[in-house]
C-alpha cells in the first residue's frame, strides 16, 4: 500500500506555528498519511514544534527544497557551492529533527531557469556535495532522493536517464530516484516508460497535474502512471502536488512560476486529489 501525502503549499505559504498547526490538521483531516514540508529555509522550521504537531494529529512527514542560485552545489565558484552544502546539511538536520525518513527534490542544483547548460566542474561539484549529503543522510537513517525536474528548472536533471546515470556517478545505497508527473509531462515520452526505467531505485512520487491544479483537469496520463506504478510494485508514497497564487511562499512560488490562481479552496482540492489517487492507484492494481 503506497502511503498519500500532501504537499504544505497547499495550505500555508509559511511554516509559524498557526500555520504549520493549520497544515498539520488540514492534512489530517482531508485523510492523508503525510505531508511534505517544505525547508528552503530550514532556520525558519521549529523541528521541535512540528514534531509535537505531527505526533498530536498521527502524522508523518517528508522535506524537500530546491537549492538557489546563490546556493548552488553544481556551481563552478567554491564559494557558491559551500552555500548550496550549508544548506543541504541545514535541510537534513531539520530532517532529521522532525523525523522525517526523507529529504528530496531539486538537492543538486538552484531551483530556477538556467541560462547555460551544466559546465563539467560545476558537475563535479555536484557529485562531490550529494555524495556527502547521502553520507551525511545515511548516518541518520534517511533518504535522498533527486527530483526530475524540467528544464526551466534545473540544468541538471531533466529526465529519468539522466538521473539514473547521476545515482551511478553518486554511487550511495540511500539515494532514489524522485518522479514529479508534471516535470515527466514535460520532458518525457510518455508517462510509464521512466517508471520502468528507474524500476527499484524510484523511490519517491510527486502528481501533479500539467497546470499545477486539479488532478484530472489537463492533459497528464495519470491512467498510464498509475498503472505503470502497480506494474513495477511501486510502494513508495506518492505525494500529490499542488500550487496557486491563492496560497503563496515568497521564494518557493515565484522559482515555480505560480503566477495565477488555479483553485482558491486548498480543502476541497486536497479532497479531490485524495479520491483521484486513491482511485487512481486502486485502478492499477
Ligand atoms: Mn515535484
Amino acid at each position: 500500500m503506497n502511503k498519500l501525502g500532501i504537499h504544505a503549499l497547499v495550505w500555508v505559504g509559511g511554516w509559524s506555528q498557526p500555520e504549520a498547526r493549520h497544515a498539520v490538521e488540514q492534512t489530517a483531516s482531508a485523510g492523508y498519511d503525510l505531508i511534505e514540508i517544505p525547508v528552503l529555509s530550514p532556520a525558519s522550521v521549529d523541528a521541535a514544534m512540528t514534531r509535537e504537531l505531527l505526533e498530536e494529529h498521527g502524522l508523518e512527514a517528508t522535506c524537500s527544497l530546491g537549492l538557489r542560485f546563490d546556493a548552488d552545489v553544481s556551481s563552478r565558484d567554491p564559494e557558491i557551492v559551500r552555500r548550496g552544502e550549508d544548506l543541504l546539511d541545514g535541510a537534513l538536520a531539520v530532517a532529521r529533527e522532525v523525523g522525517s525518513p526523507y529529504l528530496g527534490g531539486v538537492l543538486y542544483s538552484a531551483l530556477g531557469k538556467y541560462a547555460a547548460p551544466l559546465s563539467e566542474p560545476g558537475r563535479r561539484n555536484c557529485v562531490t556535495a550529494l555524495r556527502r549529503l547521502a553520507q551525511k543522510a545515511a548516518d541518520a537513517g534517511i533518504t535522498i532522493g533527486l527530483e526530475v525536474v524540467n528544464r526551466y528548472e534545473t540544468n541538471v536533471v531533466n529526465t529519468t536517464e539522466q538521473a539514473l546515470v547521476l545515482l551511478d556517478e553518486v554511487d550511495a545505497d540511500n539515494v532514489v530516484v524522485h518522479l514529479d508527473t508534471y516535470h515527466m509531462n514535460i520532458e518525457e515520452p510518455d508517462l510509464a516508460t521512466p517508471v520502468r526505467q528507474a524500476g527499484s531505485r524510484l523511490g519517491y512520487v510527486h502528481v501533479g497535474e500539467s497546470h499545477r491544479g486539479y488532478l484530472g483537469t489537463g492533459t497528464v496520463d495519470f491512467p498510464a502512471f498509475f498503472a505503470a506504478l502497480a506494474e513495477h510494485r511501486y510502494d513508495g508514497v506518492v505525494t500529490f502536488e499542488s500550487f496557486s497564487s491563492a496560497v503563496v511562499n515568497p521564494q518557493l512560488s515565484s522559482s515555480l512560476a505560480v503566477w495565477r490562481d488555479l483553485w482558491s479552496d486548498g480543502r476541497d482540492l486536497a479532497r479531490h486529489a485524495r479520491t483521484f489517487v486513491a482511485a487512481g492507484l486502486a485502478a492499477g492494481d
